[in-house]
C-alpha cells in the first residue's frame, strides 16, 4: 500500500473508534483478533446498509422472499456442500519473521507484481514514442514476453495446485517465483498445509453424547436446506429469488486490513432459483443490478470494477467479483456465483430427500440451478466510510474533518441545536424534535458554540443540522445547514418534516436504482 493511502486508511480506523463507529471487540483485554464491535454510530449505519440491500431484494422483486435461518445446522449439511472437505485455505510460515500466509495470496501478490513491472514497460515505451501502439508493444517487446510467459506459467501452475490440493507443487512454485517475507526479507519457508476455516463447537450437555458442529462459514446453505419448505409454502413459482441477511464464521489465516476480512461478520446473501439453461441469462441479470445497486449510493462509479473468475470453483460455471477501490487498493466487496445445481443435488444425495421443483408448464420435475449475490455487509460498511471519509482545508484556512455518509444511510439524520441554553430555545427545540423523530433519527445538543457543534456533526455524517435561534421563536422558521456545501438555509418549521424525510430516505433512494 503506498504511504498516502496506507495513512488515509489509518486515519479511517482510528476515526471510526473515535466517533463510536467500530471498537475492537474487547478491548478492555486487549481486543480479539480480527473481531470487531460495531458503537453506536456504526449499528445505526450498519441497520441502514442492511435496509437498503433488504427492500431492493424483497420490495423491489415480488418474487424473492426473506429468511432468518439458524446459525448452527446439522453437521452432514457442511459434508453436503463441500465445506468440511474442501473449505480450506493453503498456509506457509516464514520460520525467521514467524509470520503466517496464504500461500496462494502470496503468488497472487508476485504475479501481480510481474504485471506491475509490463504496466511500467509500457508507461515508459509510450513517453518515448509518438503513436504509441499499446498491443503491437505488448506483443513484441522481448522483456514484457517474457514476464507474460512467467505470469501465465505461475497462474497455470497455481490453479493445477489449488485444483489437486497439491501442496508441494504449491511450495516449489512459491520457491521458482522466488518469494520473499514482506517482514524478514528471507526465502526460509515452512512446507504448505491445508487449513480448513470452519469454526467447530460441541452440542449436547454430555460429553460422549456431543456431536461436533460448525458455525456457518456462509449463509447460503440455510438457504438451500430451506428450499423447499419456502417454494411450498409461499407457492412460488420459478424464477424466484430466496434472500437473508446474518452472520457468518471463517477462521481465517491472514485477519488483517480491519472489518475487510474478519472472523466473524455478516453476509447478504440472495440464492435465485431458475430453470436449467436459463442461468446464463440471470447471471448476467443480476451482475447488472447489483452494479446499479451500488452504484445509486452515490459513491463514485470509478470506485467500482467487474472481476471476472478465471478459476471457476467446483460448483460454478461462471462467477465474478464486483471489486470496489477500497483504501488498500481494488478488492472483492461481492461475489455473484452461477451455482449450477449442486448444492440442492448434493443435499438431496446426503438427505435422501427429493429437492426438486414441479414445473406445471413444462409438466416436469427438475432441480433447479441457482444464482447466487453474496455481498459482506462489513465490507459494504467498509467501502461507504472509507469513500465518505475527507479531510478538507477550508476557504476561511480552517481544517475539518467530514463523513460524506449518502444521507439515507447516514446514522442520524438531523442534529437539532438550540442555539443558546435559555430564553425557551432548548423548549422549542425539544417541540420540533418531538415532530420529527417518529420519521427521521435525531440527535440532540446544546453544549459549546455552534461552530463546533457543526463540526462534531460532520465528524459523524449528520447531513443536516437544523438551529433554532431567536427569530424561530417569533416567526417559527429555522436555519437548516447542510452538511456537504455548509449552506445555510432559512425555512418554515411546517416545511421541515417532508423536506428532510424526502433528502434521507433510503425508499427515495431506491427509487433511483
Ligand atoms: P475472499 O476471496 O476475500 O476471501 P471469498 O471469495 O471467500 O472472499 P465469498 O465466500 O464469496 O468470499 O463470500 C461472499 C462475500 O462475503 C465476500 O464478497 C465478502 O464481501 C464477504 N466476506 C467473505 N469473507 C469475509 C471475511 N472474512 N470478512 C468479511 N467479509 C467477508
Amino acid at each position: 500500500m503506498a504511504n498516502q493511502e496506507d495513512n488515509l486508511f489509518k486515519n479511517v480506523i482510528s476515526h471510526a473508534k473515535e466517533y463510536g463507529f467500530i471498537f475492537p471487540s474487547s478491548e478492555i483485554y486487549d481486543g480479539l483478533s480480527a473481531v470487531y464491535d460495531y458503537g453506536q454510530n456504526g449499528a445505526e449505519l450498519k441497520n441502514n446498509i442492511k435496509e437498503y440491500w433488504w427492500k431492493f431484494m424483497t420490495l423491489l422483486h415480488d418474487n424473492i422472499v426473506g429468511i432468518d435461518s439458524a446459525i448452527f445446522m446439522h453437521p452432514t449439511t457442511w459434508k453436503a456442500s463441500g465445506h468440511v472437505d474442501a473449505f480450506n485455505d493453503p498456509m506457509i510460515d516464514n520460520k525467521d519473521s514467524k509470520k503466517r500466509y496464504r500461500a496462494d495470496v502470496l503468488v497472487e501478490d508476485a504475479v501481480a507484481k510481474l504485471q506491475d513491472k509490463i504496466d511500467k514497460e509500457v508507461e515508459k515505451a509510450a513517453k518515448r514514442f509518438e503513436n504509441f501502439d499499446r498491443s503491437m508493444f505488448v506483443s513484441t517487446n522481448a522483456r514484457v514476453l517474457e514476464y507474460q510467459k512467467k505470469i501465465d506459467e505461475a497462474n497455470e501452475r497455481l490453479k493445477a495446485a489449488m485444483n489437486n490440493s497439491d501442496m508441494a507443487a504449491m511450495k516449489q512454485l512459491i520457491e521458482d517465483l522466488e518469494v520473499t517475507c514482506p517482514i524478514s526479507g528471507t526465502r526460509n519457508w515452512t512446507e504448505v498445509r491445508q487449513f480448513n476455516l470452519m469454526f467447530s463447537t460441541e452440542m449436547g450437555s454430555v460429553a460422549e453424547d456431543a456431536n461436533k458442529i460448525y458455525l456457518r462459514p456462509e449463509t447460503a446453505q440455510g438457504i438451500f436446506v430451506n428450499f423447499l419448505n419456502v417454494q411450498k409454502t409461499g407457492r412460488m413459482k420459478i424464477p424466484f429469488g430466496i434472500a437473508q441477511i446474518g452472520k457468518a464464521f471463517r477462521n481465517e489465516i491472514v485477519a488483517r486490513q480491519f472489518i475487510f476480512r474478519m472472523r466473524e461478520f455478516e453476509q447478504m446473501e440472495m440464492q435465485f432459483f431458475v430453470k436449467p439453461g436459463e442461468e446464463m441469462k440471470w447471471y448476467e441479470y443480476w451482475k447488472e443490478k447489483r452494479m446499479q445497486w451500488h452504484k445509486t449510493l452515490g459513491l463514485g462509479d470509478g470506485n467500482y470494477r467487474y472481476h471476472d473468475h478465471l478459476n471457476l470453483a467446483h460448483y460454478a460455471n461462471a462467477a465474478c467479483d464486483i471489486q470496489f477501490n477500497f483504501p488498500m487498493g481494488f478488492k472483492e466487496l461481492e461475489g455473484i456465483h452461477s451455482r449450477t445445481d449442486f448444492d440442492l443435488k448434493s443435499h438431496e444425495k446426503f438427505s435422501g430427500k427429493k429437492l426438486q421443483y414441479f414445473d406445471t408448464e413444462d409438466n416436469q420435475n427438475y432441480i433447479p440451478y441457482v444464482v447466487e449475490t453474496s455481498v459482506g455487509l462489513d465490507r459494504m460498511f467498509l467501502s461507504v466510510l472509507s469513500s465518505s471519509y475527507k479531510e478538507e482545508k477550508l476557504e476561511d484556512g480552517s481544517e475539518r474533518v467530514v463523513l460524506r455518509i449518502p444521507a439515507p444511510l447516514a446514522p442520524n439524520k438531523v442534529a437539532i441545536l438550540p442555539l443558546t441554553k435559555k430564553d425557551g430555545l432548548p423548549e422549542k427545540a425539544m417541540e420540533i424534535m418531538n415532530e420529527l423523530k417518529f420519521d427521521l433519527r435525531c440527535f440532540y445538543e446544546e453544549k459549546d458554540a455552534i461552530g463546533k457543534r457543526y463540526r462534531r456533526q460532520d465528524a459523524i455524517g449528520t447531513p443536516y443540522c437544523i438551529t433554532i435561534d431567536h427569530q424561530t421563536l417569533q416567526d417559527n422558521t429555522v436555519t437548516v445547514r447542510d452538511r456537504d456545501t455548509m449552506k445555510q438555509e432559512r425555512i418554515a418549521v411546517c416545511e421541515l418534516r417532508l423536506k428532510l424525510i424526502d433528502a434521507c430516505s433510503i425508499n427515495n433512494l431506491l427509487r433511483r436504482i
